[in-house]
C-alpha cells in the first residue's frame, strides 16, 4: 500500500499560542519499504507518526493509503481503518499485566472479531517466530524487557496489517536487546513483507534501513 503525506502542517495551542511543528511535509513509502524517520527531540516525529497511524488529525494537508483519504473517515471508520491496516509498537509495550503473552498478542484479533482459533493460531506462530514459543503463557511481568518488547511487535504482525508503525521501539531496552529488536524487525521486514516506518534515534539502527526521512523545523527531507 502507498502512503502518500500531501503538505501536511500540524499545530498545536499552547498558553494561547498556536504552535507549528509540522509545516508542510512531503513524503512518499511504497509498500514493502522500511523506513526510518530522525530528528532532533521535539522535531515532530511522534506526531508525525501519530497522524501517519490516524490517532490524530492533520491541522491541514491529506495522507493517502492508496485511494483513502484518512480525513474521509469518521472517527468511528478511522478506528476500523487502523485496526485492519496498521500496527503499532511504541517505546512502552503497553502490555495488559493480567493477560499472557499469547492474549495479549490475540488482542487486535479479537477485536477485529476474528474466529478465536484462527487469533490463536496467528498469535501462536508469531511468537514462535520470534523466539517466544515457550513463552505463550507467561505474563508480561514474567518476561525479559526485550522479550515484552517482541510480544508488542508479535501483537503489531497479528491481523497482517500493511503497514507497521514504531515510535522508537528500542528506546527502553539495553544495547544487546536493542540490536536483537532491531535484527528482528528487519528479518520480518524482508521475510513478510510488511511496510515499516520506524521513528529511531539510533543512527546505526536507521543506516540498516532502506532509507531514512530527517525531521527538521517542521519539514522533512531525504538523509
Ligand atoms: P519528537 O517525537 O520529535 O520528539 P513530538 O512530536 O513528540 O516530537 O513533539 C513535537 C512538539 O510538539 C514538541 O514541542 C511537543 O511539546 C509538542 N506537542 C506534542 N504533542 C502535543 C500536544 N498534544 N499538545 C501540545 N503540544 C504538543
Ligand atoms: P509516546 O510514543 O509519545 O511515548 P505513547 O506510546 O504513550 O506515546 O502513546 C501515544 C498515544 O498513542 C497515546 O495517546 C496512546 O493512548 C495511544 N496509543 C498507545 N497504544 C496504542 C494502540 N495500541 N492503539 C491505539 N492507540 C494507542
Amino acid at each position: 500500500m502507498l502512503i502518500r503525506v500531501d503538505d501536511v502542517y500540524k499545530h498545536y495551542m499552547r498558553q494561547q499560542a498556536e504552535i507549528e511543528v509540522l509545516r508542510g511535509i512531503h513524503m512518499e513509502i511504497a509498500a514493502g519499504e522500511m523506513v526510518a524517520i530522525v530528528g532532533p527531540s521535539g522535531a515532530g516525529k511522534s506526531t508525525l507518526l501519530h497522524l501517519l497511524g490516524g490517532l490524530d488529525r492533520p491541522s491541514s494537508g491529506t495522507i493517502y493509503y492508496d485511494n483513502w483519504a484518512l480525513h474521509q473517515f469518521r472517527d468511528e471508520e478511522l478506528a476500523d481503518f487502523r485496526n485492519r491496516h496498521i500496527g503499532f509498537v511504541f517505546q512502552f509495550h503497553h502490555l495488559l499485566p493480567e493477560f499472557s503473552a499469547l492474549e495479549n498478542a490475540m488482542m487486535p484479533a479479537l477485536i477485529q472479531q476474528r474466529a478465536v482459533h484462527e487469533a490463536r493460531r496467528d498469535a501462536q506462530q508469531l511468537l514462535g517466530e520470534v523466539g517466544l514459543g515457550d513463552r505463550l503463557h507467561h505474563r508480561p511481568g514474567e518476561l525479559s524487557g526485550g522479550e515484552q518488547q517482541r510480544v508488542a511487535v508479535v501483537r503489531a504482525l497479528v491481523n497482517a496489517p500493511d503497514v507497521v508503525l514504531a515510535d522508537e521501539p528500542t528506546g527502553n531496552l539495553d544495547q544487546a536487546m536493542g540490536q536483537s529488536l532491531q535484527q528482528l524487525l528487519r528479518r520480518l521486514n524482508e521475510e513478510l513483507g510488511h511496510t515499516f516506518i520506524i521513528v529511531t534515534h539510533d543512527r546505526e539502527f536507521a543506516a540498516q534501513m532502506d532509507r531514512a526521512i530527517s525531521l527538521v523545523d517542521g519539514k522533512a527531507s531525504a538523509v
